[in-house]
Parts: structure tokens; C-alpha cells; sequence
């Protein structure tokens, strides 16, 4: 007989032990420290992402690398030669895919991970480089503003002018997120980005009605998992899955397999409605300052012990492998 309730805490053990080690200070460092860098972090999920790749590729493409330092190597994938060499090359699109944000360089790319704690700042050379930063790379002047940007970025206060030279921090205080530096030519594989890993990104109009129901079907299990599981759909992490089953009133713990054919489909309809607004929200409330996180206007997540907005019944809380799910038991299913 296999004890699944000992498997269970054994699994949520091993997930504290291995966020701890992760985390395990520099020499001269309190551990307290750091962890306190972790605690009321969050992994950047698709809105966040989304939000930072348009604004970054309107005030980014077109412009050429004029440096690139690592102050932080470990959080680098590649050799500091990788990096003198990205010197040059030219900004041609910045995007988002699933939790990962894509730099395209003409021929190369960067492609980052941020993990729990990776964060991006837009700022002037001459601002104050904060603590923890691990990859700087400057931009140089370029000649006219790009094509194709997000309606919402142009003419907005923050970008940098065309004849400015700016730059990208990425700040990392765990360094547990990566910078993979992809030269054309050289392999290099990035963990969870190969195009078997990731399924289309969570609010990609591609993903029909259709699509969804025929993707759902392999999926048997419990639905936060199921909405978290990149090889699904990309991009929702722990915070948002919290949101879109809150949205489509279901319980996380419910199973796929137990779910009504129009569930399914409200399923589909919230992932998309919720994803929509949060990063509406988040275009109006990030910038100038792209390091930031902002969730306080989400309806459930990490609000344990709150009044639901939609039900008023006070939200409940669990932590297993000590990430925090919430949901109501009023108004959820
Ligand atoms: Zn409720």
C-alpha cells in the first residue's frame, strides 16, 4: 500500500527545501535576508511579461547594443565572449512567450527566464544601478521609432528619446531565474522553451473555443494544476490560475474530468477575460516603473481572509508545497 497523504508532504518538503537552497545567502549575507527578498515575491506570469515586452519593444527596437556587462554571471547562460559579442547587433523585436521574455537581435537572441525574483528595469545610464542587478546591457541611439508597437506605448511619457542612450537591468536577488544568450550557430537549450514544452500562450487568439476543448481533453487532473502546466497553455503561473478559476467559478481542486461540457468552456472564456483585464490594468499602472509588480487589484490571490468581491463570503486560503492558493467557497464550484 503506498501512503499517499506521507508522498504528499514528502513532495512539499522537498519543494520548501529546494526554494531554500536556492535561495541559500552569499558569504557575509543573512539568510533572513534573503529570504525576506523572496517572501511577497512572485513569478512574473503573462500579463506581467506582456506588459514589459511591449514596452520595452517601443522604446528598444531599432536601437543597437552599445554594452553588456554581467555583474551578476551566475545568472548568465553563455561565455562573457556571448556577451562582448551581442556589441553592435540590433534590436528587431522584443516579445513575450509564456513566462519568459524573448530579445531578437539581428541574427541572435537573449532569451530570460525570470523565475521568482527575475525583474526588469528601463532606465537612464546616469540612474543608480540597484543592488543585485546581474546583466546590464546599453542601448544606443537609433533613427526613427519602430513599427508595430502596442497602441497604448506611443507617445507615452516614458519613453526614452530616439537619440538617447538607455538601459536594461535585470535584477535577479536570488539569481535563480537565467539569461540565455543564443548566438546564431550555437546550441543552447533553454529549459521549458522548446516548442514541445510550451503550449500556445494563454490568451493567444489562436487558441479557439475548439482548440481548448480538444487540448483540455488530455488533461484529467486538478484544475490549478492544469491551468499552471505550460505544456497546456503558457503563461499562467500560481497567481493567475487563482484568478481565472475565481473568474469561472470553479474550485482549484476540482478535477478536468469531473467538469460539465459548458464548465469547460467557461474555463476557456475566463482564461481569456481574466488575462485581458489584468493586463489592461497593468499597462495603465507599471510604467515607468517595470520592476515593480502590481497585484493588488486581483480578486482572490494571496487575499486569504478577505471578503470576496463577488460573494462577500470570506476567501480561503491553502499553501501546499508552500505556494499560496485562494479561492470562496461561496460563489466557487
Ligand atoms: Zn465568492
Amino acid at each position: 500500500m503506498v501512503d499517499w497523504a506521507a508522498v504528499r508532504s514528502l513532495r512539499a518538503w522537498l519543494a520548501w527545501t529546494c526554494l531554500q537552497l536556492c535561495c541559500l545567502p552569499e558569504p557575509g549575507e543573512s539568510s533572513t535576508r534573503l529570504l525576506a527578498a523572496t517572501i511577497g515575491r512572485a513569478v512574473p506570469e503573462l500579463p506581467d511579461l506582456t506588459v514589459v515586452a511591449e514596452a520595452f519593444h517601443a522604446a528598444l527596437a531599432g536601437r543597437p547594443i552599445v554594452a553588456a556587462t554581467a555583474p551578476g554571471p551566475l545568472a548568465v547562460r553563455g561565455t562573457p565572449a556571448e556577451l562582448a559579442a551581442l556589441v553592435g547587433r540590433h534590436v528587431t523585436a522584443i516579445a513575450q512567450r509564456g513566462k519568459f521574455l524573448a530579445i531578437d537581435l539581428d541574427p541572435d537572441r537573449i532569451v530570460v527566464n525570470p523565475m521568482l525574483t527575475g525583474r526588469f528595469q528601463l532606465a537612464r545610464p546616469e540612474e543608480k544601478l540597484p543592488t543585485k542587478t546581474a546583466v546590464v546591457i546599453s542601448f544606443g541611439p537609433r533613427s526613427g521609432a519602430p513599427k508595430r508597437t502596442a497602441p497604448w506605448t506611443r507617445r507615452a511619457g516614458w519613453l526614452p528619446a530616439d537619440d538617447a542612450t538607455v538601459e536594461v537591468r535585470y535584477r535577479d536577488p536570488t539569481q535563480m531565474g537565467k539569461v540565455y544568450l543564443l548566438p546564431a550557430g550555437v546550441e543552447r537549450s533553454v529549459p521549458g522553451f522548446a516548442d514541445d514544452e510550451l503550449g500556445p500562450d494563454a490568451d493567444d487568439p489562436g487558441l479557439t473555443l475548439d482548440i481548448w476543448r480538444q487540448r483540455i481533453r488530455r488533461h484529467p487532473g486538478e484544475l490549478k494544476n492544469l491551468l499552471k502546466n505550460q505544456g497546456f497553455v503558457a503563461g499562467i503561473g500560481n497567481a493567475y490560475s487563482d484568478e481565472v478559476l475565481h473568474a469561472a467559478r470553479l474550485l482549484p481542486f476540482r478535477k478536468r474530468s469531473d467538469l460539465a461540457p459548458e464548465e469547460v468552456d467557461a474555463l476557456h472564456a475566463a482564461t481569456r477575460s481574466t488575462l485581458v483585464s489584468a493586463i489592461d490594468v497593468l499597462r495603465r499602472r507599471v510604467p515607468p516603473t517595470f520592476e515593480k509588480q502590481v497585484r493588488d487589484f486581483l480578486a482572490v490571490h494571496d487575499k486569504g481572509g478577505t471578503a470576496c468581491p463577488r460573494c462577500g463570503t470570506r476567501i480561503s486560503e491553502v499553501k501546499p508545497g508552500g505556494f499560496v492558493t485562494s479561492f470562496c467557497r461561496g460563489c466557487q464550484r
